[in-house]
């Protein structure tokens, strides 16, 4: 069948706009609902969607049991950073459309009736990167977490990695974080890190990679810097598929690739199984 005459027809038939997607994976057209019902899991190829922050946290945890944490904390323009437009108007426009106040949401709840300390990034909110109110808001978390004797799960999904418009104060986060983790690892904390796609930059680079354990979804982008840029800079055509979850699994990088079904069940076993 022909998926692309079978989409570009549908209007005609008075389909209502959303009721079918696109699929990023396979380009096959999708019934939304399926498509919700599976978790934003491509029946067809099982490319893993993007999901925003909220319905992650409700994919992971049980009902009605998140209580949301440091949500008061806004971002700013201490730069007054201006690329195509300035930062404050990007932050709005962002935040209009995201309907979050920035990338990360942190908050405690129940997974299958363990308690856990759990942060989401959004990459849809300027790439995920992380600016201080994302490095603010992980910090404490896992501050909280070590205080409250909780495990950690940070699921990412960041593009971005450091955020550029706040400069140093955006690059100090890595360390900041870094540091609360390794205080927490003294504490004896698990952190469990589910890296999603995509997971790049200063994210990779600090908490991301900092888990005792490291889950992924399957076909997941993870990596530092983008396949182009790191032609451009060490001239070297790298192996393809380098930058995926499962070459990251194979090797070493990656503990465990986790379809997104199985996510909330395999954490709570992760969880019992380090007697946590
Ligand atoms: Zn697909």
């Amino acid at each position: 069948m022909n998926n692309d005459a079978q989409v570009t027809k549908r209007p005609k038939r008075g389909v209502p706009e959303g009721l079918w997607q696109r699929c990023p994976g396979c380009h096959a057209p999708i019934f939304r609902k399926e498509a919700e019902r599976r978790l934003f899991v491509c029946p067809e190829c099982e490319y893993h969607w993007y999901v925003p922050a909220n319905d992650r946290i409700r994919q992971v945890l049980d009902e009605g049991t998140f209580e949301l944490w440091d949500d008061d904390l806004r971002p700013t323009d201490p730069l007054e950073f201006c690329d195509k437009k300035s930062y404050k108007d990007r932050l709005l426009a962002e935040q209009a459309r995201t309907g979050l106040n920035d990338a990360a949401i942190t908050g405690t709840g129940m997974i299958r009736a363990r308690r856990v300390a759990l942060g989401v990034t959004d990459s849809a909110f300027i790439m995920g990167s992380m600016g201080s109110v994302v490095g603010e808001r992980l910090t404490r978390l896992i501050e909280r977490a070590t205080a409250q004797q909780l495990p950690l799960i940070v699921i990412s999904g960041s593009g971005g990695g450091a955020r550029m418009h706040e400069g140093i104060l955006s690059l100090m986060q890595m360390a900041k974080v870094s540091s609360a983790l390794a205080r927490y690892d003294d504490a004896k904390g698990l952190f469990i890190s589910v890296l999603t796609n995509p997971t790049m930059g200063g994210v990779a680079a600090s908490f991301a990679s900092l888990g005792d354990l490291i889950f992924a979804e399957p076909k997941a982008l993870i990596g530092f810097a983008g396949p182009r840029t790191i032609k451009a800079t060490i001239r070297i055509e790298l192996p393809k598929g380098f930058q995926t979850s499962e070459f990251l699994l194979e090797h070493g990088f990656v503990d465990r690739i986790v379809p997104r079904a199985k996510l909330k069940s395999e954490i709570a076993r992760a969880i019992d199984y380090c007697g946590k």
